[in-house]
């Protein structure tokens, strides 16, 4: 795996794949990788004649300092599973070359942002569309892949991809989830044994609420319970649980038919971190 730490080699390293009209996806992280951060590497490889990540604790879209200073990083170790699972190119800047001058520029996404993690994270998509508009300069790559565990992330993107006219195609993938459903996250590598047992609730509290919208409950009682059931559970918070339409991330009551797409979204705190996860709701679920 090619390795760079500064924009420059690196584009000069892209444009000769380009020349090649080698197909370029990338995939952007913050590190302390694990099998959802790899599934997206193994998607792109297949789609893609090259693959490229990102590693990069991007300091604008965090706005508590406690969670950056606190943000895990295992560069060596994510060094191995990149190599060991076929990326072909690293890009692992430090803060001085993505932000050369301080950032003035400001992203507002209207209402998309003004909802679920937008409501608790101010300024969290600014950040995020900072240095994804920074890096799809860098890499320009053709196709470029995001979890749905990050569901709202992805509707900022797509919204960023579409108003800048970035000649990207973005893919969706799939939440990689421990076998206690658990839903797998960089941030779990803070929790101790017992609280990623107690965070398993917010997966639970997911199914519970798709078998009772199934049951015909509307989202005021399914609070109220999903509520009840993390003040049972002690060192858990519940933070928010929405029901919200796919395509503009509104707040829904109930699921009106089969034909409206619906998504349920948690976020919560176990002790000090905060995890976030969601359920499409399919005929499968
Ligand atoms: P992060 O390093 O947290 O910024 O995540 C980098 C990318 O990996 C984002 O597009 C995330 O949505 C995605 N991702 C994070 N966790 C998972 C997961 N459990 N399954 C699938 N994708 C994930």
């Amino acid at each position: 795996m090619d390795i760079f730490k500064e924009i420059r080699p690196l584009k000069a390293f892209l444009e000769s794949s380009k020349r090649d009209s080698d197909s370029i996806g990338f995939v952007p992280t913050m590190g302390a990788l694990h099998q959802g951060h790899l599934s997206l590497i193994q998607a792109s490889k297949r789609e893609n004649a090259k693959t490229i990540c990102s590693i990069y604790i991007n300091p604008t879209q965090f706005n508590n300092p406690d969670d950056l200073a606190k943000y895990p990083k295992t560069l060596a170790r994510d060094i191995e599973l990149l190599t060991d699972v076929g990326c072909d190119v690293l890009f692992c800047p430090e803060n001085k070359e993505m932000y050369s001058v301080e950032p003035r520029l400001k992203f507002d996404f209207g209402s998309l942002e003004r909802v679920l993690e937008g409501k608790y994270r101010p300024g969290h998509f600014s950040g995020v569309a900072l240095v994804i508009s920074k890096l799809f300069h860098i890499v320009s790559p053709n196709k470029a892949y995001f979890g749905q565990k990050d569901f709202q992330q992805f509707k900022i993107i797509e919204q960023l991809v579409e108003e800048l006219k970035f000649d990207v195609s973005l893919r969706c993938m799939p939440i990689e989830r421990e076998s206690d459903g658990l839903a797998m996250s960089s941030r779990n590598t803070r929790l101790s044994a017992e609280q990623k047992e107690k965070a398993t609730t917010l997966y639970k509290c997911l199914l519970l609420a798709s078998n009772l919208i199934k049951d015909g409950h509307t989202m005021d009682s399914i609070r109220k319970k999903i509520e009840s059931i993390f003040l049972k559970v002690d060192g858990i918070k519940l933070e928010y649980f929405e029901l919200a339409n796919t395509t503009n991330l509104m707040s829904l009551k109930y699921v009106a038919d089969k034909s409206s797409t619906a998504i349920l979204l948690i976020a919560g705190y176990v002790g000090e971190v905060r995890l976030i996860d969601n359920l499409l709701l399919t005929d499968e679920n």
